[in-house]
């Protein structure tokens, strides 16, 4: 792509780094900024510079929050005994938004992938295992999504809970093999959470 301005080649450059944004896209994205008022842009730069400066993650549950300890950890109406084991962010969304979950969550960052280079280490597998050791888990219901990668993830970190006490449960799959619980719709999931059943009967299946 042959630019006429060094200042456009680099911001299409740097727009064109997103997942999914191409350099075609990249240069659509910033034609559109140059025709809208400066502000546009900068309440934009401003947006993303100041949640990548400022962002924090729950020191309990390792979800991304504006505070040390995030709202939910927080809360001392919901079951502190009770953990739902979810990949990233997202996840406790969807779950959030079903209205049918009263307990706290575990936030993984990710799920154990060789190919991506992603390995139990990079994950906050050790600070949940801690956590079932501190004796003060009932439960733990596994929420990854079923696929190659979740399940890998749900069986590495299951044998090395196991031989607890804490409860463990899986997600009752309304939800398909393969999907990802974001794009669940809100009742299948509130659904799925309350239906939880035996962790190892789901790995007998
Ligand atoms: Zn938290």
């Amino acid at each position: 792509m042959e630019f006429s301005s060094k200042l456009l080649e680099k911001a299409v450059g740097e727009m064109s780094q997103l997942p999914g944004i191409g350099k075609r896209t990249a240069l659509r994205l910033v034609l559109h900024l140059l025709k809208q008022p400066k502000d546009q842009t900068r309440f934009l730069s401003e947006a993303l510079l100041g949640m990548r400066e400022n962002i924090k993650f729950c020191k309990k549950c390792h979800n991304i929050s504006d505070v040390e300890i995030c709202e939910i950890c927080a809360n001392d109406k919901r079951n502190h005994e009770l953990i739902c084991l979810v990949e990233d962010v997202r996840d406790v969304m969807a779950i959030e938004n079903t209205g049918q979950y009263r307990g706290i969550y575990h936030v993984l960052g990710g799920k154990i992938s060789p190919i991506d280079g992603v390995g139990p280490s990079q994950l906050t597998i050790t600070s949940l295992v801690d956590k079932v050791n501190s004796g003060c888990i009932a439960e733990i219901i596994f929420a990854l999504s079923s696929t190659m990668e979740g399940d890998t993830t749900n069986f590495y970190i299951y044998k090395q809970i196991k031989d607890t006490s804490v409860v463990l449960s899986t997600i009752a799959r309304g939800i398909s093999v393969g999907d990802e619980l974001e794009y669940a719709d809100e009742v299948t999931l509130g659904r799925s959470i309350l239906q939880r059943i035996p962790f190892e009967i789901a790995l007998k299946k």
